[in-house]
């Protein structure tokens, strides 16, 4: 089987490397050519648990290609993948603009029957806006070449990605025929050899189904920061009171862990884009609209402690604050949406002096001044305050009297 996968971010780079691991023959697609360049040296664009071995191993073995020639890498294929960004435009839709553009590159190129999958977060509808593009680039040409559309959005976690693709709970596949089923079908079977855990469903559902799933994701976390808030209004112990909910079978232990509010390239955009799916069909979502408000105050969160700790904000003046950890999770360089950049800007507008130290990251693209820091003590050293931001593994246990004494 020969695939290609336009876009070579988190998911199509995953994506890609995973599927060549397993004796697929797969082409990487991307419009960077840095990007495609680097990778073909072996340099990572991302930091990603395992990701380079893989990559690596599977270039050598001759399996994985990379590649910014859109003409070659869209003839001949069995399967098409878009992986490209859907960000959020300025009314909280999703901009469909790479995703379009993928589309009118397939119906420039395609030669043979191929079946197209958008693996993309894309609004409900949004593959039949890529069958009508194809289509109208064949009419065009003045070709009738056959093809299929799916849908298989991805659920992978970043700093697990690997792991989640080789080993998914699940992967939901939306179709709307049988022949397009059946190479689904047989793609993913490597995966699951013991425990065959394909859905198939239509289009539309699949395509909902990825917003509803992180809908839900993105409501705990928000549920059980109003609780932990609370909870510390009340003198109650939130770490308690999640183990005693989540020991309800009912209720599960995952994602109830309180925290400083949801970030990354996934949950702010998605809430969003589905708050508008809602409204353009005149449904205000009230859980959903409530989830990302909860989340937008939970971000000023460590700010308000810092504040109320120190008395007010114009005593932030001159002090020296460090933050642990920038990413938006740990085990990612991922930036995005980061609860730890609402909070330089906060601490910088009020003139503290922001410090800086996180496992991966070196340096953030923001317009203020930040001091980065090779380790927790040298960055602790001299600061009137140390934020934890991210729960990367090494702040679990750090030496406090060392901690103490720096400060
Ligand atoms: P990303 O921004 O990391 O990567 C997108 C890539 O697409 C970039 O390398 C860009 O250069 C490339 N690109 C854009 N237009 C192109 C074109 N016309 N031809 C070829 N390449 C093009 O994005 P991502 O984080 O991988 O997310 C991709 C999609 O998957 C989004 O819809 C996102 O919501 C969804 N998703 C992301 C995650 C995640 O954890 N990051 C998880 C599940 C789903």
């Amino acid at each position: 089987m020969k695939i290609t996968i336009v876009g070579t971010g988190y998911v199509g780079l995953v994506t890609g490397a995973c599927f060549s691991d397993v004796g697929i023959d797969v082409t990487c697609l991307d419009v960077d050519s840095a990007k495609i360049e680097n990778l073909r040296n072996g340099i990572m664009p991302i930091f990603e648990p395992g990701l380079k071995d893989l990559v690596v191993r599977n270039m050598k073995n001759n399996r994985l290609h990379f590649t910014t020639d859109s003409s070659e890498a869209l003839k001949g294929k069995d399967i098409i993948f878009s992986a490209v960004g859907t960000p959020s435009t300025e009314d909280g839709s999703a901009d469909l603009k790479h995703v379009v553009d993928v589309a009118k590159q397939i119906g420039e190129s395609i030669d043979s029957y191929t079946l197209v999958v958008t693996k993309s977060t894309v609004p409900v509808g949004t593959s039949q806006i890529v069958k009508q593009t194809i289509q109208k680039q064949l009419d065009l040409r003045g070709v009738n070449i056959d093809f299929d559309i799916a849908s298989n959005p991805e659920f992978l976690k970043e700093g697990a990605a690997v792991s989640d693709f080789m080993s998914p709970d699940r992967v939901v596949v939306g179709v709307e025929s049988q022949r397009a089923e059946d190479l689904m079908a047989s793609l993913y079977k490597p995966f699951m050899l013991n425990n065959y855990r394909v859905i198939f469903m239509d289009i539309i559902s699949a395509e909902m189904t990825k917003y509803a799933s992180n809908a839900m994701l993105a409501t705990r976390i928000s549920f059980m920061n109003e609780i932990a808030n609370l909870c510390e209004m009340v003198g109650a112990n939130v770490n308690y009171v999640r183990k005693g909910m989540g020991s309800d079978t009912r209720i599960g232990t995952k994602f109830l862990y309180s925290g400083c509010g949801y970030g990354g390239s996934c949950f702010p955009k998605d809430i969003k884009a589905l708050i508008k799916t809602a409204h353009d069909k005149d449904y205000t979502m009230e859980v959903i609209e409530a989830v990302e408000r909860v989340n937008d105050r939970q971000k000023t969160v460590l700010y308000s402690k810092l504040v109320n700790y120190f008395g007010s904000e114009s005593k932030l003046k001159g002090k020296v604050v460090t933050l642990w950890g920038l990413s938006f999770k740990p085990e990612t360089d991922d930036i995005r949406e980061a609860p730890s950049l609402v909070l330089i800007e906060a601490l910088n507008k009020a003139g503290a002096i922001v410090r800086a130290y996180d496992p991966i990251i070196s340096k953030v693209n923001l317009d203020c001044e930040i001091q980065y820091f090779e380790d927790i003590y040298s960055a602790a050293q001299g600061s009137d305050a140390v934020v934890l931001v991210t729960e990367w593994k090494e702040f679990r246990l750090p030496n406090w009297p060392r901690v103490k004494e720096a400060m």
